[in-house]
């Protein structure tokens, strides 16, 4: 196993003071069961956990001020040297893994784009402006958003989302976000289906299937 391979790095920005969170993290730690970087200043830690042949990562957002998950295949994680993690309601990174200088620079051109977003929106303070995102961010329940539309990309990304067209030709399949729920709709036939952000067992049992069928 190559040296970059044994040694990566994992880093992610700060919500709370903005700072870059940088960790040279070797094979043996991500062997562990969990591995948490924490800011300095104390106030924002990304975990790194392992679940079976998987790597889930809860990572701190700088950009709305949440906490956001993210699931990569474990062989994959460790080899791959350059993941871009971002805020799924606005794409922009908050958080790298790979090769040292590609985390550098992708952190600093996160950083940048943080600054960029704030003088956007008019405020010169990340907490304003994570106050500023929950104020006009349109769903009420962020973390339960959130789970939503991960399992939808997996869904899609997996071809597991199913409408009125002939298998293997839907999509592209877009979601649109509203107050209280999500709705997934095929561009092509029109099909489409609405989840509701809550914890009723129809939104429960579509977090544990592993396809969907719009209708
Ligand atoms: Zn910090
Ligand atoms: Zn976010
Ligand atoms: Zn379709």
């Amino acid at each position: 196993m190559s040296d970059t391979i044994r040694h990566s790095t994992v880093g992610y920005l700060c919500p709370a003071c903005g700072g870059g969170v940088l960790s040279v993290v070797g094979i043996e730690a991500l062997e562990g069961e969990l591995l948490k970087l924490r800011c300095d200043c104390g106030k924002s830690e990304m975990l790194i956990r392992r679940q079976q042949s998987k790597i889930v990562l809860d990572v701190p957002c700088v950009i709305c001020g949440g906490t956001h998950q993210f699931t990569y295949d474990r062989q994959m994680f460790l080899e791959k040297q350059d993941i871009r993690m971002s805020c799924p309601y606005t794409n922009a990174g908050i958080a790298a893994k790979g090769e040292q200088n590609l985390v550098k620079a992708a952190l600093a051109e996160d950083e940048l784009n943080v600054l960029k977003l704030m003088e956007e929106a008019g405020v010169s303070s990340l907490d304003a402006f994570h106050t500023d995102f929950r104020a006009e961010g349109d769903c009420k329940d962020p973390v339960r958003l959130n789970e939503i539309l991960f399992v939808l990309k997996d869904m899609d990304e997996a071809g597991d989302i199913r409408c009125r067209c002939r298998d293997g030709e839907g999509g592209p399949f877009s979601v649109q976000v509203r107050d209280e729920s999500v709705s997934v709709s095929c561009e092509r036939c029109g099909a489409s289906r609405e989840i509701f952000v809550d914890y009723s067992p129809a939104t429960e049992s579509f977090l544990s299937a592993d396809k969907i069928t719009l209708s």
